[in-house]
């Protein structure tokens, strides 16, 4: 085939898959192999800037070793990878070994001649640096593959841009969990397909207990790491298809597709039992966190999305009433 035809497919094959919405990591680890192909190389690595520490980091690589994904970083400024990335224009280098960027890590054993290095952005904002290197001296990148790069960077650029505005449309700024509207969209959706394949579901509305007197007495940043550990401890309870999501300030929700009242409040209780017997620290002090539960149920507590959030609700109401720190199904609050 000849070299043009091949790009095009190559180019057209990246579109498709940025186009299709398969996961990210997915998407940019097919771009990478794409290029490596293309261009015979031995490696093509994607390094995504980390903004709080300025450092950048694999995201994903053809060929790197465990040791290599985990330790290898490099700041900005350093490494020919830390040059392209403070400096914004694309590198050819024939052989590192004569190039005063290249940077070789202890413990990075792979030979390398020649490389490729362009920077991945978007808007003006980097995201990170994208990377060929082949280690055969009969091997050394030309100026036709630099610009294939620089093309398929912006592909690349584009996959990781479009994923980071939606996580942040979707996803809650302090606990890092699913926010209300991503919730509004699934319940609707779930609910949809548990009315088609007449599955139940079951919703539940966790509230914190006393979180106000909580904030009072030891501060709003204790208030805050108790919603980020809480999270996260429920996170590792879940199933994969069951969602979490933050409903309000100190309320989240959970979606349980495929769930029965009886199983759901199982879980519910399984969940609130781990709360209350977790220790939870601020600053060398034990806080008292526990939390409460309503649940209600496709299709007996409610038909459609708003039902069952209210019939939840005021189960949880419930479960206030009788003293916090417990589980209430609609069934039994009524
Ligand atoms: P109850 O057991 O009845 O739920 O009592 P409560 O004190 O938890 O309920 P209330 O609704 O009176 O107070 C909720 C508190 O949650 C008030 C608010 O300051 C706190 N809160 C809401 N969102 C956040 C947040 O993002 N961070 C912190 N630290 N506190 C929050
Ligand atoms: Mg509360
Ligand atoms: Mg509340």
């Amino acid at each position: 085939m000849s070299g043009e035809k091949r790009l095009l497919e190559a180019l057209l094959a990246t579109t498709r898959l940025i186009a299709a919405n398969h996961p990210l990591q997915e998407v940019v680890h097919r771009l990478a192999e794409e290029l490596n192909q293309l261009l015979s190389a031995d490696r093509c690595s994607v390094l995504i800037l980390d903004e709080e520490n300025h450092q950048l980091a694999f995201h994903d690589s053809s060929a790197l070793s465990q040791w290599e994904r985990e330790n290898i970083r490099f700041r900005l400024g350093e490494g020919v990878a830390g040059w392209v990335a403070q400096n914004r224009e694309p590198v050819l280098i024939e052989d590192v070994t004569k190039d005063p960027r290249f940077k070789q890590h202890d413990g990075q054993m792979r030979q390398m001649v020649s490389m490729i290095c362009v920077p991945l952005e978007m808007h003006r904002r980097l995201i990170g640096v994208l990377t060929l290197t082949t280690g055969r001296p009969d091997h050394i990148f030309v100026q036709e593959e630099l610009e294939l790069v620089v093309l398929i960077a912006a592909h690349i650029s584009l996959a990781l841009e479009s994923h980071r505005l939606y996580e942040l449309s979707v996803l809650d700024g302090l606990t890092n969990i699913y926010n209300r509207r991503y919730l509004d969209q699934r319940l609707s959706q779930e609910l949809a397909d548990s009315r088609r394949h007449e599955k139940p579901l079951t919703v539940a509305l966790l509230d914190l207990d006393s979180f106000k007197k909580l904030n009072d007495t030891y501060g709003h940043q204790a208030g805050d790491q108790v919603l980020c550990e809480l999270t996260g401890l429920i996170s590792k309870e879940l199933r994969q298809h069951d969602v979490l999501a933050r409903y309000g300030g100190e309320e989240f929700a959970l979606i349980l597709a495929g769930t029965s009242g009886t199983d759901g409040l199982h879980l519910a209780e399984r969940l609130r039992a781990l709360v209350a017997s977790r220790d939870f620290f601020y600053k060398n002090q034990k806080l008292p966190v526990t939390i409460s539960l309503g649940l209600a149920t496709y299709p007996e507590d409610g038909e459609d999305k708003m039902d069952l959030l209210r019939t939840a609700d005021k189960a949880l109401y419930r479960a206030k009433e009788l003293g916090r720190n417990r589980v209430v199904s609609s069934s039994q609050g009524e």
